[in-house]
């Protein structure tokens, strides 16, 4: 059964997302990761954790509600077809439908999103699915 406590929130998506951020964001600055850009790094990970997010496939998560809010629900209804953690959740497909049409509209656009924004996104949409996942598996062992 899939209930409602059996979904991770938005904020709690949140605040793992940020904490595991922060401890990559350290980890890179001590281990001096060539060319690290930490803001480019958090430029990347705060919309995709607070924006876009894979639960923009089920009507009625919080990004959903807010992305209504601005009148803008339509843009992601096609995945709402395809079902909950389905598209959207998938760990290669997902992050890739979320970030490519961004890029894609920056380039058409003139802006340059430097590499570490892409790596930041995906950080923050694999954190998302990977929570999802594990959260769903941990709940199972526990019932
Ligand atoms: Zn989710």
């Amino acid at each position: 059964m899939i209930g409602k406590n059996t979904k991770m929130k938005y904020e709690h998506h949140f605040y793992l997302n940020i904490f595991f951020a922060v401890i990559f964001s350290i980890i890179c600055y001590i281990k001096h990761v060539q060319n690290f850009n930490i803001f480019d790094f958090w430029a990347g990970v705060l919309p995709y954790s607070l924006l876009i997010t894979p639960d923009l496939d089920s009507e009625k998560s919080k990004v959903s509600q807010l992305w209504r809010f601005v009148g803008l629900g339509f843009v992601w209804s096609p995945f709402k077809n395809f079902g909950h953690r389905e598209a959207l959740h998938h760990v290669t497909w997902g992050p890739f439908i979320q970030v490519a049409p961004v890029w894609m509209i920056a380039e058409q656009a003139g802006i340059n999103f430097g590499m570490w924004f892409f790596i930041g996104a995906v950080f923050a949409l694999e954190g998302h699915i990977w929570s999802d996942k594990v959260y769903s598996r941990c709940h199972k062992w526990i019932k």
